[in-house]
C-alpha cells in the first residue's frame, strides 16, 4: 500500500515539538559559555524533529543533504557546497502514524521514524538523501522515499563488500561519481578535486578532535559524562563542520581544567548502536547505575578511518580509506575476525565488561552479538545484552539488569 503524504495541518498533532530557531551563522554554538550550556543546546537541537540547524542553514538558499547511517562520504557532499547532515531518525519526538502503512511491523525504529519525518514534511528543508546499502531495511527505505516523499532526490549508495579485489577501489570511485552526478543535479556545485582536498582536510581535523574527546573519556572517564560526549559528537553531524571544530577546541580547553571526578564504577565497552541511536535517557542510565563507557560504537561515522590523504587523487583516496578501514561490524562483510577484534578492543579500553546495546530488529547488530559472545565466553569476560527502541519510555527492566551487571563485577 502506498504511503500517503498528509496535509500540512496534520503536522501540528500532540507530538509536534516546538521548533527551535537558530541563527544562520550558528553563533549560539560558538557563543555557548560552557560544556553544560553547549550540551543543553545540543539536547534541544537533537530533540527537535524539524532539524533546526538545517532550517537555519538553508534559509539563505544553501542546500543540505541527509545522510542515513552508517556511512556516506560526507567530505564529498561538503566539497559540493552542501551541508552533509547525519540522519538519526525521529528519536523520542515523533509518533509513527503514517510510516506503518509502508513498512512492516518487525523493523527497526530508525527506518520507520525516518520515513515518518519524510511523510510529514519535516525533512522538507533537505535537497537530497543518501541511503547506503547496509541492510535490506536501508535498501528498501531508499526506494520507498523516492516514491513516497515528493520532490526528494534520493540516492542509494552501494558500498563494497569484497575488500580483497583489486577492483574494489575503482568500483567505489565509480559509485562516488554516480553520487556526484546526482548531487550536481540536486543543486550542488560542480565537482572540483581541489575543493574535495580542502574538505578532506577539514574532516580529518574534525575526526582528530573527536578522537581526542573519546581518548579523554577513556583515560579520565570522570572528566565528562557519556551524555556530554555523545551530544557534543552528535552536534558534529548537524552543523557546519567549521563551527563544530571551534566548539571542540573550546570543549578541550574546558576539559583540561575540569577535575576527573571518579566514583565506584566499572569500565565498559558499548557495542551495537552503530546505526540507530539509543535514547538520551538510556545513554544517561548506563552511567547512572555505575558504569564508565570508556569506548562505544555510537555515531559510527567518526570511526571508519582516521586520516585521508588529500594529495593526489582525493576521490580515490577517499574510496581507499573506506576500503582499507579495519572496522568490522555487521554492515560490512569482512572476513570474520570479530572474536579477536572484540577481545582486542576490550583490552585496549581496559574494559571490565561489555554491554551490547542493539536496536530492536537490527539484524546486522544481532549477528555481531552471536560472534562476539563466543569470544567473550571463552575469555570469561562478562557481558550484558540490552535491546532498545526509539520510543521506549520505561527503563525499569533495563535499570535492574544494569544494576545487577554492575554489582556482579564490582563485588566479584
Ligand atoms: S538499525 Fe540495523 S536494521 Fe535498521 S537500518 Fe540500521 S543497520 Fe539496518
Amino acid at each position: 500500500m502506498a504511503a500517503r503524504v498528509p496535509p500540512q495541518e496534520d503536522l501540528g498533532g500532540p507530538d509536534a515539538a516546538p521548533s527551535l530557531e537558530l541563527s544562520e551563522t550558528f553563533e549560539e554554538f560558538a557563543g555557548a559559555p560552557s560544556i553544560a550550556a553547549l550540551t543543553q543546546l545540543a539536547r534541544e537541537v537533537v530533540s527537535d524533529p524539524t532539524y533546526p540547524t538545517v532550517r537555519a542553514w538553508t534559509r539563505r538558499g544553501r542546500g543540505a543533504v541527509g545522510c542515513f547511517p552508517v556511512y556516506t562520504p560526507q567530505e564529498l557532499v561538503h566539497a559540493m557546497g552542501l551541508l552533509p547532515v547525519s540522519l538519526h531518525g525521529g528519536g523520542e519526538s515523533i509518533e509513527i502514524s503514517h510510516a506503518d502503512a509502508a513498512l512492516g511491523s518487525f523493523l527497526c525504529s530508525i527506518s520507520k521514524s525516518t520515513l515518518e519525518l519524510g511523510l510529514t514534511g519535516r525533512l522538507a528543508p533537505f535537497r537530497a538523501f543518501v541511503f547506503p546499502y547496509i541492510c535490506d531495511v536501508s535498501r528498501n527505505l531508499e526506494g520507498i522515499f523516492s516514491r513516497a516523499v515528493p520532490g526528494a532526490t534520493t540516492h542509494m549508495l552501494h558500498l563494497p563488500q569484497n575488500f580483497r579485489s583489486e577492483g574494489t577501489v575503482p568500483f567505489l570511485v565509480a559509485e562516488y561519481r554516480r553520487l556526484i552526478a546526482k548531487l550536481e543535479r540536486a543543486g550542488g556545485e560542480r565537482y572540483r578535486p581541489e575543493r574535495l582536498a580542502d574538505s578532506i582536510e577539514l574532516f580529518n581535523r574534525q575526526r582528530t578532535e573527536v578522537a581526542r574527546l573519546t581518548a579523554v573519556k577513556r583515560a579520565q572517564p570522570g572528566k565528562l559524562t557519556l551524555t556530554e560526549s555523545y551530544l557534543i559528537r552528535r552536534l558534529g553531524g548537524l552543523i557546519p563542520r567549521e563551527v563544530h571544530l571551534q566548539i571542540l577546541e573550546r570543549v578541550h580547553a574546558e576539559l583540561a581544567a575540569r577535575p576527573n571526578r571518579t566514583k565506584d564504577a566499572i569500565r565498559v565497552l558499548l557495542v551495537g548502536p552503530f546505526c540507530e541511536q539509543p535514547t538520551l535517557d538510556l545513554i544517561e542510565l548506563i552511567e547512572q547505575v555505575g558504569c564508565y563507557a570508556v569506548d562505544d560504537e555510537l555515531l559510527q561515522i567518526y570511526r571508519w578511518y582516521d586520516r585521508v590523504d588529500p594529495n593526489g587523487d582525493p576521490l580515490e583516496n577517499l574510496a581507499s580509506a573506506y576500503v582499507r578501514s579495519t572496522i568490522d561490524i555487521g554492515v560490512r562483510a569482512t572476513p570474520t575476525t570479530k572474536g579477536e577484534a572484540i577481545l582486542r578492543r576490550v583490552e585496549a579500553a581496559g574494559a571490565q565488561g561489555v554491554i551490547f546495546l542493539t536496536a530492536k530488529f537490527c539484524e546486522p547488530a544481532l549477528e555481531d552479538v552471536v560472534l562476539y559472545r563466543r569470544a567473550l565466553d571463552r575469555q570469561k569476560i562478562p557481558y550484558l545484552h540490552l535491546e532498545f527502541e526509539e520510543r521506549s519510555a520505561a527503563y525499569e527492566q533495563s535499570r535492574l539488569q544494569l544494576e545487577t551487571f554492575v554489582e556482579s563485577i564490582l563485588f566479584d
